[in-house]
């Protein structure tokens, strides 16, 4: 099926609050601008080299988010343009995102990257963590970033059941994050997990995004 059938059957099939972020790591500039003319317009990558490339080649209206490890240096070449850093796992990195965005004149929005006991990748905070940042002085003082939510992945594995326990935690991280620290703050409410093997079960707990690249391009090589 062609790119565009595909992103139109699953973004209409999505609930209403949840929306589709197209990753488009690996994936050709051409290939992305079918993504692009069938109006989909929030892509993420996992590369600052190749994030960078990709904006400068695509049309501005995209909406990059930052979906891998991001080490402090490299924060300033995505600072004038990302729209979303999904991967942050450390006061120390959101200063730094807080004091390039300052530089830029600009908000730069972010999400915590919650951790997953039993995950393989070592980045990540657990909700405890997350919750003694938002406790921090020197958090409140970082005016130039804004949570929007959190972002997490589930463990690589075929047992279904093990990714829905792992989904509903994520899931009773986010509320009760949103319900002590964002009561009135409209701007955390994205839940950012589900990825081609397992979005359907992330649905049926509480996604508002789901991150895709092989089910909308196939499968990387
Ligand atoms: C690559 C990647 C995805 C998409 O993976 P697919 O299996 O191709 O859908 C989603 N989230 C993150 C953080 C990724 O690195």
């Amino acid at each position: 099926m062609e790119t565009g059938k595909i992103i139109k059957e699953i973004t209409h099939s999505l609930p209403e609050n949840c929306k589709l972020l197209v990753v488009s790591k690996t994936r050709s500039i051409e290939t992305i601008m079918e993504a692009y003319l069938a109006g989909q317009r929030l892509f993420g990558e996992n590369k600052v080299q190749e994030l960078v490339q990709k904006h400068e080649s695509l049309p501005p209206d995209i909406q990059w988010h930052m979906i891998g490890h991001l080490q402090t240096n490299k924060v300033k070449y995505i600072a004038p343009f990302i729209h979303t850093i999904q991967s942050v796992d450390s006061l120390k990195l959101l200063k730094v995102i807080n004091n390039e965005a300052v530089k830029n004149n600009r908000i730069i929005n972010f999400m915590f990257q919650l951790y997953i006991a039993t995950e393989e990748t070592k980045f990540g905070l657990s909700c405890n963590e997350i919750e003694e940042i938002l406790q921090s002085s020197e958090f409140l003082a970082l005016k130039n970033v804004l949570p929007t939510g959190l972002m997490g992945m589930a463990s690589f594995t075929d047992n279904t059941m093990q990714v829905a326990k792992e989904f509903s935690s994520l899931g009773e991280c986010f509320n009760y994050l949103r319900l002590k620290y964002f009561k009135d703050v409209l701007s955390f409410r994205e839940l950012s997990m589900g990825m081609s093997s397992d979005y359907k079960i992330a649905l049926e707990h509480g996604s508002t995004m789901i991150r895709l690249g092989s089910t909308i391009f196939g499968e990387r090589i």
